[in-house]
């Protein structure tokens, strides 16, 4: 064992093997490496994971464990505080490094800070790598060396950076250091509910980096070609519903838009669902850009004239709204699609967020705190970008005029009413009194938002 290094791969929210830079090259510099997956929700600050995150994360980290195990690889899984945890296994171990893979919310992003320098303090090296992003939050800037606010300016300059990416990584062989002491097991950690709400959840979904593959396989193969349209239209599965596994880092960017590269050879009438899936890509980049540069609105508005908006708080709005009890069918349909699958469609999205932010003006974060429970994709970055841009607070913000109608809405987008038709009930359709009047309540948030001082 003379002069045999080790190495400590951080897993976190990177719960792949391939195109893992952290795991390849530790593989690559060490004899051996050890893995851990350190549980320590409270080191996420204001944001731990909500109660589908966790579903999901458990299911992942299974995946992981089992397909490690296949490759003759275990997952050590640890309690938190995740600096103590490492400590205690590079001392169990004698690594000399420990390897991860960035994340961008600014809690963990200072919690990495403190963990990188307290290693470094005890004569650990420290390999950071990226992982999770095409351009880093910090790689692009205005001319004037700020932070883009405005996404198409913010997309122009990324746009060269996606012809230099590097190539995508295969599975490095991995060879294993052992670590005697025992960890928490899966169960454990406490991931999943107590009380099993999560039946929809179990069938909507197949967590880990095989499902995430075979999803980005089915996309490029049978939706990407028709994307720029079907990605409109609720009622179709016509988008890559990708989010959950972006998030938990069980495929990352770098290998959808390898894949769609791919789909696209030789196939010109791809060429629109192509670019219209790389700029979504794209504002996932930009949710990460801004979280970086403005931290604080996580809480706040980017925009500081709405710091005073005049909100009207209604707990029985509120109730109405999660629910799905307001009386607008897509609405209805669209928060119980959340409810019970932990996802809803892009253009629904913005149509529940407009009715509760602008018809029964209730605050954003009152929204982001709902959808951050129930998302199985609930990413602090998309999330509070989505709600501030529907709140018209945001970043490149829709137009504070820009109120969804949801009758209007639902013709447009679910014309025959599929979409509403399998999330609703007879019984909704028939009773479905609206528990505000949008003619009314628009012209009042008008009236608000005119009083901003634009
Ligand atoms: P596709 O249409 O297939 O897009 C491909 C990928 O691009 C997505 O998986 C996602 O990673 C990214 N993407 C697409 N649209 C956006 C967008 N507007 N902003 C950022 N990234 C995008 N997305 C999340 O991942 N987590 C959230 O918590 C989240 N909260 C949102 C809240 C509101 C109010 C709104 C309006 C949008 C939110 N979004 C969020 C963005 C978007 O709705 C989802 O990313 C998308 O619906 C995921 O479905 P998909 O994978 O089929 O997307």
């Amino acid at each position: 064992m003379t002069n045999s290094s080790t190495a400590v791969v951080w897993f976190r929210r990177d719960l792949r093997m391939a195109d893992n830079p952290a795991l390849s090259a530790a593989c690559a510099r060490a004899d051996r490496v050890v893995l851990v997956y350190v549980h320590a929700p409270d080191e996420e600050g204001d944001w731990p994971p909500g109660a589908a995150s966790r579903w999901w994360l458990h299911g992942s980290l299974a995946r992981l464990s089992s397909d490690l195990r296949g490759r003759g690889a275990e997952l050590h899984l640890r309690h938190g505080p995740s600096l103590e945890a490492l400590l205690a296994v590079v001392r169990a171990t004698g690594a000399d490094c420990v390897y991860w893979n960035r994340l961008y919310e600014p809690a963990l992003a200072h919690r990495d800070a403190q963990v990188e320098s307290a290693l470094r303090a005890a004569g650990i090296d420290v390999q950071s790598c990226s992982a999770a992003m095409l351009v880093e939050p910090t790689e692009v800037a205005t001319r004037e060396g700020r932070p883009y606010r405005v996404f198409t300016p913010y997309w122009r300059a990324c746009l060269p950076r996606l012809e230099e990416q590097p190539r995508i990584l295969p599975p490095p062989r991995i060879t294993t250091a052992e670590l005697a002491t025992p960890g928490p097991t899966l169960d454990e950690l406490r991931l999943r509910p107590a009380i099993r709400w999560d039946t929809g959840l179990e069938a909507a979904w197949n967590p880990g980096e095989a499902g995430a593959l075979a999803r980005l396989e089915a996309f490029c193969e049978s939706i990407l070609g028709g994307y720029s349209e079907s990605r409109e239209r609720p009622d179709l599965d016509g988008t890559s519903r990708l989010s959950p596994h972006l998030h938990f880092g069980e495929i990352g960017p770098r290998q959808c838009l390898a894949a769609a590269r791919n789909a696209l050879a030789g196939r010109a009438d791809r060429q629109a669902g192509f670019d219209a899936f790389v700029r979504e890509l794209g504002w996932r980049e930009f949710a990460h850009h801004v979280l970086h540069h403005f931290p604080h609105t996580t809480v706040a508005p980017l925009d500081t004239r709405f710091a005073g908006f005049t909100w009207d708080p209604d707990p029985r709005l509120l109730a109405a709204w999660q629910r799905g009890q307001t009386g607008f069918p897509i609405v209805d349909a669209g928060m119980r699609q959340l409810w019970t699958t932990g996802w809803m469609h892009n253009r629904v999205r913005m149509i529940v967020a407009s009715l509760l932010t602008k018809n029964l003006r209730q605050h954003w974060l009152d929204g982001a705190r709902w959808f951050w429970d129930t998302l199985v994709d609930a990413d602090l970055a998309s999330n509070t970008l989505g709600w501030q841009w529907v709140a018209g607070c945001g970043a490149d913000a829709a137009p504070f005029f820009r109120i969804f109608n949801p009758l209007v809405q639902a013709a447009r987008h679910d014309p025959d009413g599929a979409y509403t038709g399998r999330w609703l009930t007879a019984r909704d359709y028939s009773q479905p009194a609206p528990i505000v009047d949008l003619r009314a309540s628009r012209a009042a948030a008008l009236d608000a938002y005119s009083r901003l001082g634009r």
